[in-house]
């Protein structure tokens, strides 16, 4: 295999000063937004605001949005406008991000399969995404698939502007945001320059990320946490995944993509994983809970049985379930009480069995959490494997835009 030690080439979209690169930033997560709460938010004048705003539509990266418009963005939590009394009686025009101007393509690796996706440069989707199985999973193979896929979604957008960059993310440990050094769905076990394999391949500025951080990342800058100071993501699927974000900015640790909350202790009474330990959050994966049903069942199941005796609401299955949503609910109150993130997201394969569940996942934060403090927020969006892809892409827009 080729190796190449240069950094890779990625474009940034202007370079200037670092209170406009976090304008800029702002604008992204809280835009509609107008001049006064922007200033006050990075703490500048309004005319040195004004000059960086200036500067940010000469670039064609913001724009005003049309008179009369009343739309605006979420303002981070606890925001207090105070007047300012030069614009007071005077409506603002809000900016926005000039969002139709760059594509970006997102890839997702995930339990035997790639999703590839394209988003403008506020995430919003682009044509239809492509899912397909990993047909060999050698790095040279699923870089050539990748790139063909890649090829077929460019192709069936001929409207959109050719893609700016490529954001890729897979559950694994990834170094220099290129180097894929553990990818347990993969069977890698030496280190791979798929950032560089990839944008040789492609030809669009490549870079990889872990998929949980994408997650979180896509959820501070455009999703159900803007403006939240401390977010929280617990995944459950063929793993158990949990990263946290402070102020819009995964939380970096060399170790956290092994799965460091994969063995926590969530049911003294749950069953035993491959490590001998019982009852921890290996519980809530789509192998043990099919372990268990069978157990329930008297002879072998799948996981995708148990899913469809649940939607089938078959007694055993549901009440699987919500013993399985009673732990998460543990593990969230684990995370709360320790990490004390202002939300919790709950995303993966499996998360439909929280969705439909809620209920049981309170009983059990309730059951580890102090009776006076604030009740845990947490929330369940429709998971898709598209929100993944799209999230590697929101990577590749946050690199673009700092
Ligand atoms: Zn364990």
């Amino acid at each position: 295999m080729e190796t190449n030690s240069d950094s890779l080439d990625f474009p940034r979209w202007f370079s200037r000063s670092d209170a406009t690169h976090n304008v800029a930033r702002g604008i992204m997560q809280y835009g509609p937004i107008a001049r006064t709460p922007l200033a006050q938010i990075f703490n500048l004048s309004q005319g040195a605001l004004s000059r960086i705003t200036s500067d940010l539509i000469y670039d064609g990266v913001i724009e005003e949005m049309p008179a009369g418009s009343t739309q605006a963005g979420r303002l981070p939590q606890g925001f207090d406008l105070r007047e300012s009394s030069e614009r007071r009686g005077r409506p603002q025009t809000a900016l926005r991000i000039r969002e139709d101007s760059h594509a970006f393509v997102g890839v997702n690796i995930h339990d035997g399969a790639i999703t590839v996706s394209e988003v403008n440069t506020m995430c919003r989707p682009i044509g239809s995404d492509i899912t397909e199985t990993v047909s060999n999973t050698a790095p040279q193979a699923v870089v050539e698939q990748i790139t063909r896929m890649v090829r077929e979604l460019v192709a069936a957008s001929p409207d959109a502007p050719a893609p700016t960059a490529l954001g890729l993310s897979l559950g694994g440990h990834v170094e220099d945001d290129r180097y894929v050094t553990f990818a347990p769905f993969l069977y890698w076990d030496s280190s791979v320059d798929l950032g560089g394999m990839l944008q040789r391949d492609t030809g669009i500025p490549t870079k990889v990320f872990n998929d949980l951080d994408s997650v979180l990342l896509h959820e501070c800058w455009f999703g159900d946490a803007i403006g939240v100071p401390r977010f929280a993501v617990i995944t459950m699927g063929a793993g158990v995944g949990y990263s946290i974000s402070d102020h819009g900015d995964p939380i970096d640790n060399p170790d956290k993509s092994y799965g460091l909350a994969g063995h926590v202790l969530i049911d003294p009474e749950g069953p035993r994983c491959s490590s001998g330990h019982i009852g921890c959050s290996q519980c809530l994966t789509s192998d043990s809970i099919a372990e268990e049903y069978s157990g329930i069942m008297g002879r072998v199941t799948t996981f995708e049985e148990f899913s469809h005796d649940l939607r089938a609401n078959r007694p055993q299955a549901r009440r699987l379930a919500e013993r399985t949503c009673y732990r998460l609910g543990v593990l969230v109150a684990t995370v709360s009480n320790l990490a004390m993130p202002s939300r919790v997201l709950v995303s993966g394969e499996s998360s439909f069995i929280a969705k439909k569940n809620r209920e049981f996942i309170r009983k059990g934060i309730d059951a580890y959490r102090h009776s006076q403090a604030a009740p845990v927020e947490f929330s369940i969006p429709r998971f898709s494997w598209r929100l993944w892809s799209d999230s590697a892409a929101a990577r590749a827009i946050a690199t673009y835009i700092s």
